[in-house]
């Protein structure tokens, strides 16, 4: 394995260990399937642009980059698992969709592509990184003037100790056991700071609420719950 300033081996392996499950809904990777169309709408609802050039920052098997291509994108998705951009390209073509993924750093791929991209999306992934901040920065390099960040990641607080940690990888199993830390969550305070550090402005937040009664999920807007999404804008 090819070791990048960045990024963590062990959490690359886990996502190269699991990488043959990214497409089973049914599967451990369900809840990303799930909260999709919800995260989908977030991100293409506020860009204004026809067909923008959006980059997936660990995009992982695809799930979000598809979606997103669906929706009229043009999408790069970047990954440091090379195990999860396999099953990413394979499914891809299978579906008939052109999405170039590649297997780069953020930081070295935004130095070469620096202001090229309409908007960024950086979905559940701060939280497996050495230096958030760093993917940060390099996400508002690679944007346009005026372009915009998505990122959405795990709340840093009791209740997502009790709720993300114990209840989805212990309890309801939503996700594969072991797949948060709980001191490498982040506190959208923290998510604004690094913003605002690479010159990009807060635009809004909202919450991705579970019922786990019917099993289902709702966008809370505004609200700083347990998983969150957050969008910001380069000025
Ligand atoms: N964004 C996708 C996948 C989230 S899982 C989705 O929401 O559907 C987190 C992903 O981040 C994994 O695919 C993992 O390989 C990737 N990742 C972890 N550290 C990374 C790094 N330093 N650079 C790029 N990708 C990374």
């Amino acid at each position: 394995m090819t070791t990048f300033d960045n990024a963590d081996n062990r959490e690359i392996d886990k996502f190269d260990r699991v990488s043959q499950i990214w497409w089973d809904p049914k599967g451990e990777m369900g809840t990303l399937h799930t909260i999709n169309p919800l995260r989908t709408k977030f991100i293409m609802e506020r860009i204004p642009t026809p067909n923008p050039k959006i980059l997936d920052v660990g995009c992982g098997g695809g799930i979000l980059s598809e979606a997103l291509a669906k929706a009229g994108a043009q999408v790069t998705g970047l990954d440091l698992s090379e195990a999860s951009l396999q099953v990413a390209r394979r499914h891809a073509q299978q579906q008939g969709l052109n999405i170039d993924y590649r297997y780069e750093s953020t930081e070295a791929f935004a130095g070469n592509q620096a202001g090229m991209f309409d908007a960024v999306a950086c979905m559940e992934m701060l939280e497996h990184v050495p230096e958030p901040g760093k993917v940060v920065a390099a996400c508002a390099q690679a944007l346009k003037p005026g372009g915009f960040a998505f990122f959405s990641t795990i709340n840093r607080t009791l209740k997502a100790f009790l709720f993300a940690i114990v209840g989805g990888e212990y309890i309801l199993r939503l996700l594969p056991r072991g797949t948060h830390t709980y001191s490498k969550l982040i506190r959208p305070v923290e998510l604004k700071a690094w913003n605002r550090e690479a010159g990009l402005e807060f635009v809004r937040l909202a919450s991705l609420m579970y019922n786990p009664l019917a099993r289902s999920w709702k966008v809370a807007p505004d609200k700083e719950d347990v998983n969150y999404m957050a969008h910001f804008k380069k000025k």
